[in-house]
């Protein structure tokens, strides 16, 4: 849970490598896992398969809906797959070559050109128009706008579980119901981003767990390999027939260094289930103690909303300043969307960590009042 800057003074993490380090810093598993895999083979080209990259894929398929699985090295880099899989699939297979991908508004798919696109906050476009065409934005948690938007383009919808970015946004239950029965319904297919909230993030390994929706194709990094830069796209066997040798790849992606630590951090989470538990039961206690600060700075607090360990503290105003001040005294938390905190920290997390932190956070705030 803590790290030291270049002048030794101690911090504890409550950001955890923006939901990366799901299992601290330098967990052992993981640190053994990489050194054993260092020295006995660190690359290969993607024209071999190699032991690692299956191992991790078996775990994946047996853990998810999905049969198949592609490894890349970021999130944007698996959305870019996802999206490039969506539109092939559409062209093969569905009536008129739609090319179309609904997303929702405030969220938020990477930083390369089509992931930008997809990302439905201008605040990320800007400056880098014309942006690439096929996407369109509408309103998160309304199946109405998403059936308005529908075009005979639309060849797929794209969503987060629960916006990150965005300010931890959490759709109702019908939502992503509602969504997937449009999707069936009009042969679209449903793509989950759970970048940020797979891994356990929110309590189950994948948020769509708590929905009972499950998509078509699914992308994955930051807690992928605890700490190590790895992402993958998951897809059913009939998506992932769309894609053939050649038509996408990445010379880094699936390498046996980064598949071996993600090997050791899938495995200890899984374990026994008990992290997945720890998580549900330490968020129960940090939405607790949000709301205990809510009720004495209502002034300055007008939502607290999370899953798991993903949580937000709406604030009526900007929070950098509270961000500065709480690194100040050495507890790092984030914000986003401009005025929501946001708590991502590992899922090895205890009641004493939450308790410093909420102490230290309920100071600055008075400080503010
Ligand atoms: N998708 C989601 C939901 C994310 O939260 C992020 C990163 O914050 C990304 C995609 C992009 O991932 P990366 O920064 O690894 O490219």
């Amino acid at each position: 849970m803590k790290v030291w800057g270049a002048d030794g003074k101690e911090y504890l993490d409550f950001v955890g490598g923006i939901a990366v380090n799901v299992l601290g810093h330098c967990h052992p598993k993981v640190v053994v896992a990489i050194q054993k895999q260092a020295q006995r083979l660190i690359h290969i080209s993607n024209l071999y398969y190699n032991e690692p990259q299956i191992r991790l894929a078996k775990l994946l398929v047996e853990h998810s809906f999905a049969d198949k699985v592609f490894f890349c090295n970021s999130g944007a880099e698996a959305n870019e797959a996802a999206i490039k899989l969506a539109r092939k699939y559409a062209k093969e297979n569905l009536p008129g070559k739609p090319f179309e991908i609904i997303t929702a508004l405030n969220s938020f798919h990477g930083r390369t050109l089509a992931t930008l696109a997809a990302t439905g906050q201008p605040k990320f476009q800007k400056g880098f128009e014309p942006l690439m065409p096929g996407f369109r934005s509408v309103e998160f948690n309304s199946i109405d706008a998403i059936k308005k938007a529908l075009t005979p383009q639309t060849c797929a919808v794209m969503l987060e579980p629960v916006q990150g970015e965005g300010g931890v946004n959490l759709p109702s239950s019908e939502y992503l119901r509602q969504v997937r029965e449009l999707c069936d319904k009009y042969k679209l297919l449903l793509i989950f981003d759970e970048i940020q909230t797979g891994m356990g993030r929110t309590g189950k390994f994948f948020a769509y767990e708590h929905y009972g929706v499950t998509p078509d194709i699914e992308t994955l990094a930051k807690g992928l390999g605890g700490g190590c830069a790895i992402g993958s796209m998951l897809a059913t066997d009939k998506v992932a027939s769309a894609f053939q040798p050649g038509n996408h790849g990445s010379t880094f992606g699936g390498n046996p260094l980064a598949c071996s630590a993600a090997i050791a951090t899938v495995e200890t989470l899984l374990e026994d289930g008990i992290l997945l538990d720890q998580c549900r039961r330490m968020g129960a206690y940090l939405l607790g103690g949000l709301n205990s600060l809510r009720r004495e700075h209502a002034h300055l607090i007008s939502d607290i909303r999370g899953m798991g360990l993903l949580v937000g503290m709406e604030l009526a105003r900007e929070g950098s300043k509270i961000v500065s001040s709480c690194m100040e005294q050495g507890i790092i938390i984030n914000c986003t969307a401009g005025n929501v905190l946001r708590f991502m920290p590992a899922l090895i997390v205890q009641e004493k960590d939450i308790d410093y932190m909420l102490d230290i956070l309920d100071e600055v705030l008075g400080r503010l009042a």
